[in-house]
């Protein structure tokens, strides 16, 4: 879309409120409304903020930040404010001197898919987002209740629930936002939504609004929206399954008819690298300390480092009935991530698996949740991080992520989750007074 399309449709629409959106370097979204009347000044890239104020941005002494809104974001939200229509665009930031500022996560996606574009290959992510809705109380503050007693894929009464995930996506179709498939997932209260397939920048650039969009409209039927990894101890917890598709000249390189499992040398190399660098991916696509709490056993959540065309217990997940449509299914991420580094530091490692001709390990078709530590070590199989404190570490011995991160984000990322880890650690919980309080 151009300058001109882009007047024309706001002036049409009626469009009072414009918001220019980035997120900070942990996937939150931030916020500058503007009125139209600043739009021009917008448009010119001459909207300017305080870096210093985003977590894990700049310091006060160089802290003039520059929004350059990106048009092909342009987007009219299909609601009405009390004050209107409003417009947003996705912005990139740029420092005082007109250069891309390092900390913009979006600018280190770009700087990923620039090196797959200098290799032939055009990336598109295809993702599947999981979600809880609570009740709130009556301040509106959100509860751990839910009034539904469904679970996967079931058309048990319509509650609350199922209302509002049809609003939802039926609103991401006014956004012009695809939806391939949404469904009640197997835990009470539990939701999906899958967004179809787009390059990855624009994928990534959707599950931001995404979130957006779903914790507003549970808001509007009295529910809140949780995209937290692992709500409640002894269900399922939630996952950003990321659908990974790779093409060459407009053909998809991971399918080849000859091969048994029909995947390319380049689907291969693309597992070999993600496997070998899954423990650093983890600390950033798994970023919190309530992530490990949902990398456990027997919730369909992956635990080792390791992958199947037949069951969901493994790291990758292969499809098994490939076509002109082959994709790779990483199950580790979740939606607590910054999909923007989450998916730039997954085409890197796969990149370098390509690069490098790695090649995985055997496909295991066991059910791994079943199989012993003596069969695990014999196939070779690692564990993922146990907890972020060990992800963050297998990131601090990753020169490879840590390029992808660039050092701006690498260090600042590292240095907050330390923090959070050390917090975390000292805090007494709720399981240690139950079992230790009349206990000693
Ligand atoms: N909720 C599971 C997870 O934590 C996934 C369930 C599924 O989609 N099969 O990843
Ligand atoms: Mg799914
Ligand atoms: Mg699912
Ligand atoms: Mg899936």
């Amino acid at each position: 879309m151009n300058k001109m399309e882009i007047l024309d449709i706001i002036k049409e629409e009626d469009v009072e409120f414009i918001y220019l959106q980035f997120t900070d370097i942990f996937g939150i979204m931030k916020n500058v409304a503007i009125t139209v009347n600043e739009l021009e000044r917008a448009l010119n890239n001459d909207i300017v903020f305080d870096g210093s104020s985003i977590d894990g941005f700049v310091r006060i002494e160089e802290s003039d930040m520059y929004l350059y809104p990106d048009l092909d974001t342009f987007l009219v939200y299909p609601w009405y404010s009390s004050f209107g229509k409003e417009a947003r665009f996705i912005c990139d930031i740029y420092d005082s001197d007109g250069k891309p500022f390092e900390g913009d996560p979006r600018y280190v996606l770009k700087k990923v898919l620039k090196e797959a574009e200098e290799m032939g290959y055009t990336v598109k992510i295809g993702p599947e987002c999981e979600f809880f809705l609570f009740n709130t109380d009556e301040m509106g503050k959100p509860t751990l209740i839910t009034h539904d007693d469904a679970s996967y894929f079931d058309l048990a009464p319509v509650d609350l629930g199922e209302n509002a995930r049809r609003e939802m996506v039926l609103t991401l179709n006014r956004m012009g936002y695809d939806v391939e498939a949404s469904h009640h997932e197997v835990a009470p209260g539990q939701h999906e939504i899958d967004l179809k397939y787009d390059y990855a920048l624009r994928a990534a650039d959707k599950i931001v609004t995404f979130k957006q969009v779903v914790r507003k409209i549970a808001k509007n039927h009295g529910l809140h929206a949780t995209f937290m990894p692992k709500p409640i101890y002894g269900i399922p917890g939630s996952g950003l399954h990321t659908n990974i598709y790779l093409y060459k000249d407009g053909k998809n390189v991971f399918y080849d008819k000859d091969d048994k499992y029909n995947l390319s040398k380049e689907a291969y190399g693309f597992i070999a690298g993600i496997m070998e660098h899954a423990k650093a991916i983890c600390a950033v696509t798994n970023p919190n300390v309530n992530s490990y709490k949902r990398l456990v056993s027997g919730y369909e959540a992956p635990m080792y480092i390791s992958w199947s065309c037949k069951n969901r217990s493994p790291l990758i997940r292969v499809p098994s009935r490939l076509d002109k449509n082959a994709r790779i299914e990483l199950r580790n991420p979740d939606p607590s991530c910054n999909p923007y580094l989450a998916i730039a530091v997954i085409i890197k490692a796969g990149l370098d698996g390509i690069k490098r001709g790695l090649k995985p390990c055997d496909p295991v078709d066991k059910n791994l949740y079943e199989i012993t530590d003596e069969e695990r070590i014999e196939a070779g199989l690692n564990l993922l991080p146990q907890s972020l404190r060990e992800a963050v570490k297998e990131l601090k011995n990753n020169e490879l992520i840590k390029e992808a991160l660039g050092g701006h984000i690498y260090n600042r990322f590292i240095e907050a989750k330390e923090l959070e880890w050390k917090e975390y650690k000292s805090v007494v919980t709720s399981w240690e007074i139950e079992r230790y309080l009349t206990k000693y």
